[in-house]
């Protein structure tokens, strides 16, 4: 407490009245200035303590009790019990923040200030002091609190979301001179990285210690691009760790860098562990490599599939350069490969591919595309720049290694192989593609006696046009129904009597010629159109036979060659009602093969359905195929037809009426009657009849003729359609 002993009060409350130089200077600072007397109640305070509180300037209208009645009731208390202090000599200086209603009802904050002029007794004579508005400072430090403390929950917040991250949060920092350092990382990155945090916190580099030494390679040239470039860097690397099974993970780290003021460089990232999507990435790879493998490639023996080798075609025919050495391609197509499948079953069958693509492989070279285009087909396409020769050598090598005996589960395996070759040296004379060339080719093989090399030729290629012209008029010609029955007379051995007729197909031409079936079967076979002209042919029949009818003509058979294809038929049965209802019996000429071929089953049924509405079912060209008789024998046909093959000889060599005989002999032990083809002569119809022959079929009676022939025929024979006799 200042000690002015010697000044009496009121003439210090005087002096702030009235010194002009302290009024101003503090009237300008906006502070109020005021003093009491504690005895006498005196008080005094300057102007600027009625602006604050926005009152006239008169004592009397803001009494001290007044304004102290003014104070906020939450800092009245406080700011009384401070003042009380003063006045009661208690302290020496007068400190008080506290909020006055103004006028207008608004709070302002006063900052009030005071000391005392001491007496001898230890009291105040008076205290004085100052007061200022500090509503605008408080304002502006409550919003700093306040600011202070969202900045707080927002940096709390972040911290939490951080440190609870599965992804390790980092700063790394580079200075000029390369030394790094690491400001800040959350706590989960020592265990992303497997380090411990005092190793980290002792050095910084500690983070890199457990990263594969090949990553580590890659680590720093990329820290160091994204440094000099400032572009966000990027890496996935592995980390040892020994807490895991696997012994390492897989971590991606990712940052932004940002240069400093001082030439150094900060990143800000992330590091998480991508384990599994690395593990899935490799799986999900692995699959799309398998997939494409698989659509590439045979299942069973793991060779290249057409599909590969037409795409490795075209890949050569784009390369697309007048120097281009030409493809060579063989297709090879194994033969009796059925038999094999048929007799030793299907996982034999199997085997004997596998095989065969080992042998493939074995005798190409790296170059060689080896691949399996079919069921027993395969193809090599030769190397660039080999030859046909090249080809021929290759053919050679795979027939001398399929030489060697095959076994499966101890049996041998019999099959063979049949190649055709083809260049594409030829397309600059003829058009086409390679694989058809080759599989024109490989056909002629097959057809010249299998177990043949064959290259593709000039006149193959005359042969394929040929053949596709022929086609498309097969075509035309069933769709104009062109092709009409021809009817062969059948008579009974024994009394000569006409037991029935085969019915034969001949195209009728435009022109009125009439082409027999060597010309077209075998190309309609090939586009797969003899059930269509059986069918075209079966009912032109049906509309002829109804003719002779009416005019009195009664056939008592019909035969029909039945094409494995028509088996397939379900209408094959209803096609042949008509004859059934008129009287006329019904067979079907079946050749043997069709019945070796039959694999579905579908062809028995069918031959069931035909049995049970009536049909008989005679074997054709009996005694040519490979079929063992029992083979045959297992569909208990009512006719075996013998092939004119065999009767041709039966005249003149012994060897040929033993084999006819034993035919006829085991036939009639089973009950099955015969019929002979290409009876020509009276000495071939003497002979068969002695050998037990039922019936005769042949130039000696007729040719196949013409529906009206065949009429004319039958009048002048003296048949009439009486019911026929037995044979
Ligand atoms: P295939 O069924 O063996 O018919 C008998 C063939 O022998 C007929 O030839 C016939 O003209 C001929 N031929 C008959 N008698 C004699 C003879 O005394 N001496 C000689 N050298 N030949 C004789 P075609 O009509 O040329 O028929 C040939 C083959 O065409 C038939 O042989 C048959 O396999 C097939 N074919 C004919 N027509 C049809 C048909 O409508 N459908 C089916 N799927 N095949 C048919
Ligand atoms: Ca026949
Ligand atoms: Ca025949």
């Amino acid at each position: 407490m200042s000690k002015v002993a010697s000044a009496s009060s009121n003439e210090f409350s005087d002096f702030l009245k009235t010194d002009m130089r302290i009024r101003s200077a503090t009237e300008a600072a906006n502070v109020a200035l005021w003093s009491y007397c504690p005895d006498t109640g005196e008080n005094w305070a300057s102007s600027t303590w009625f602006d604050i509180l926005g009152y006239d300037h008169d004592v009397n209208a803001l009494s001290l009790e007044r304004w102290l009645d003014l104070i906020h009731e939450d800092d009245a208390q406080m700011a009384q019990r401070a003042f009380a202090d003063l006045v009661d000599g208690k302290t020496d200086i007068y400190r008080a923040d506290f909020r006055l209603r103004a006028r207008d009802g608004s709070w302002r904050w006063i900052g009030a200030s005071g000391t005392a002029v001491e007496r001898a007794d230890d009291r105040p004579a008076i205290v004085y002091g100052m007061a200022m508005d500090i509503t605008e400072r408080k304002k502006t430090e409550a919003k700093l609190a306040q600011t202070a403390r969202t900045a707080e929950r927002h940096r709390e917040r972040l911290f939490r979301l951080a440190e609870n991250s599965p992804a390790a949060l980092f700063e790394f920092h580079m200075d000029r001179e390369g030394t790094v350092s690491l400001p800040y990382m959350t706590t989960v990155a020592h265990a992303l990285l497997g380090v411990a945090a005092d190793d980290v916190a002792e050095d910084g580099l500690a983070v890199f210690k457990n990263i594969f030494e090949e990553d580590m390679a890659k680590m720093g040239p990329a820290i160091e691009e994204s440094r000099a470039k400032l572009k966000p860097f990027k890496l996935r690397y592995r980390v040892h760790r020994a807490d895991l099974e696997s012994g390492y993970a897989w971590l991606q780290a990712s940052s932004v860098p940002r240069r400093e003021e001082d030439g150094g460089t900060l990143w800000f990232g992330s590091i998480y562990d991508v384990t599994t999507e690395v593990e899935r990435e490799a799986l999900l790879a692995h699959a799309r490599d398998n997939m494409r493998h698989l659509a590439l490639h045979d299942g069973l023996t793991g060779l290249p599939n057409r599909r590969r080798l037409d795409e490795h075609l075209k890949e050569r025919s784009t390369q697309h350069s007048a120097d281009r050495p030409p493809d060579v391609l063989m297709r090879i197509d194994l033969d009796r490969f059925k038999y094999v499948n048929d007799t030793l079953g299907h996982a034999a069958g199997d085997a004997v591919l596998c095989h065969v693509a080992r042998v493939l492989s074995l005798s190409t070279g790296t170059d060689d595309l080896c691949s399996r285009v079919g069921g027993d087909e395969f193809c090599v396409l030769m190397g660039t720049g080999k030859s046909v020769e090249d080809a021929r050598v290759t053919a050679a090598a795979i027939e001398e290694r399929l030489g060697t005996p095959f076994f499966y589960e101890g049996k041998i395996c019999r099959f063979g192989a049949s190649f055709g070759i083809a260049t594409s040296a030829q397309g600059s004379i003829v058009t086409g593609d390679l694989m058809s060339f080759a599989d024109a080719a490989l056909y002629e093989a097959k057809a010249a006696g299998r177990g043949r090399v064959e290259v593709f030729s000039r006149q193959l290629h005359d042969g394929i046009l040929e053949n596709r012209r022929l086609a498309a008029e097969i075509e035309g010609a069933i769709e104009n129904r062109a092709f009409e029955p021809f009817f062969q007379p059948q008579v009974s051995a024994h009394s000569g009597d006409l037991v029935g007729a085969e019915v034969l197909a001949r195209w009728r031409r435009a022109d009125g010629s009439v082409v027999p079936p060597d010309k077209f079967m075998p190309v309609a076979e090939q586009i797969r159109a003899v059930p269509l002209i059986d069918r075209v042919v079966m009912e032109r029949t049906v509309a002829i036979v109804d003719g002779w009818r009416s005019e009195g003509l009664m056939l008592p058979k019909l035969s029909f060659n039945v094409s494995a294809g028509r088996l397939h038929d379900k209408t094959l049965v209803a096609a042949v009602r008509d004859f059934l209802d008129w009287g006329v019996k019904v067979s079907f000429e079946l050749l043997e093969s069709i019945l070796l071929e039959e694999e579905d089953g579908v062809a028995r049924r069918t031959i069931e359905l035909a049995r049970d509405a009536g049909i008989s079912i005679e074997i054709d060209d009996f005694g040519t195929g490979h079929a063992s008789i029992l083979g045959v024998l297992e569909v208990s046909p009512d006719v075996l037809k013998i092939d004119r093959r065999l009767t041709a000889n039966v005249v003149e060599t012994q060897q040929s009426r033993d084999l006819v005989a034993s035919i006829f002999g085991i036939a009639k032990s089973l009950g099955i009657r015969t019929t002979a083809e290409g009876v020509e002569t009276p000495m071939q119809a003497d002979v068969l009849r002695q050998l037990g022959c039922d019936v005769f079929q042949g130039y000696l009676y007729a040719k196949p003729l013409a529906a009206a022939d065949f009429f004319q025929w039958a009048g002048e024979n003296g048949f009439s359609g009486a019911a026929p006799r037995n044979p």
